[in-house]
């Protein structure tokens, strides 16, 4: 059985000592589980003190980016030769990257390649806007940008990567359902099978990013396929992000959350009816 895999994307968020104070946190609330593996990607500028401060039985380290050359003359950049020893894994292709920084498929498709060479676990982020899903083009979307960045890699490498089903629409602002998460996700699997082979459709790790909270976890999780989350805001409340973690281990052992909902000021959240609305 794959280990659940829960990523948190602190994204340009939280300065050396926010970040370490974040950690604290996380630190006295995230308890070693033998079947879920906690992945922090803080900021290029933190990676190297958190790697100290870390509990490595409770958390590995990711890259928000890196370059794909390995050094030269980039100002600016850093390479993943760099961040080697450094981090288990590295995000690439994240729709922040593709859509504000213009990312292309083939800088995608290199940077999941230097990633491997440099023994970083890629975390490819795929994924449909919303003007992509209603002109229907979700399909073509995705076999696109899984066609380019898987191009150059060897079925084994294939299946050690980690894909992140993130609907670009679903980022910030609302889950998508379980039954659309299916879909997509039973596309890349077959995916992989068709272009790789059987193993490496089974051993590829499939997250889902978009809006996960606690109330989230388990409807998802109980998804055949998904094995784990990419989480951005909510992975920077050490309350919300521990209660993500606390759920997929309940949902582990077929303990129902019962999680009361949460309530905003002045209403609830729109999730549990709401969520994927957007997708429909
Ligand atoms: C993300 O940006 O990868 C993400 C999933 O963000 P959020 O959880 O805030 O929707």
């Amino acid at each position: 059985m794959r280990r659940l895999l829960i990523v948190g994307n602190w994204k340009m968020h939280l300065n050396a000592s926010q970040a370490s104070l974040l950690v604290h946190r996380l630190q006295e609330r995230i308890k070693i589980r033998r079947n879920i593996e906690v992945v922090l990607a803080p900021s290029m500028l933190v990676l190297q003190p958190l790697s100290l401060q870390i509990d490595r039985r409770k958390f590995r380290l990711a890259s928000q980016n890196a370059y794909f050359h390995d050094e030269g003359a980039f100002t600016g950049e850093v390479s993943f030769t760099m961040l080697r020893e450094l981090v288990h894994y590295g995000i690439v292709g994240h729709s922040e990257r593709r859509h504000v920084f213009s990312e292309d498929l083939p800088m995608i498709r290199d940077k999941v390649a230097a990633a491997i060479r440099n023994e970083i676990t890629p975390i490819l982020c795929i994924g449909e806007t919303k003007h992509e899903r209603d002109e229907g083009e979700t399909k073509q979307v995705l076999h696109d940008q899984l066609m380019t960045a898987l191009s150059n890699l060897t079925a084994h490498e294939a299946g050690s990567i980690v894909i992140a089903y993130e609907p670009v629409w679903a980022i910030g602002h609302v889950a998508a359902k379980p039954s659309l998460i299916q879909t997509a996700v039973d596309y890349v699997r077959g995916y992989v099978r068709d272009v790789f082979n059987e193993k490496a459709a089974k051993n590829l790790r499939v997250l889902y990013g978009g809006d996960v909270a606690p109330e989230v976890v388990q409807g998802i999780l109980s998804v055949p396929g998904v094995d784990g989350f990419l989480v951005g805001r909510s992975s920077l409340n050490y309350e919300t992000f521990a209660g993500i973690v606390e759920s997929a281990h309940r949902w582990q052992r077929g303990v129902p959350d019962g999680t009361p909902q949460r309530q905003a000021p002045g209403g609830t959240w729109p999730r549990d009816n709401e969520a994927g609305k957007e997708g429909e």
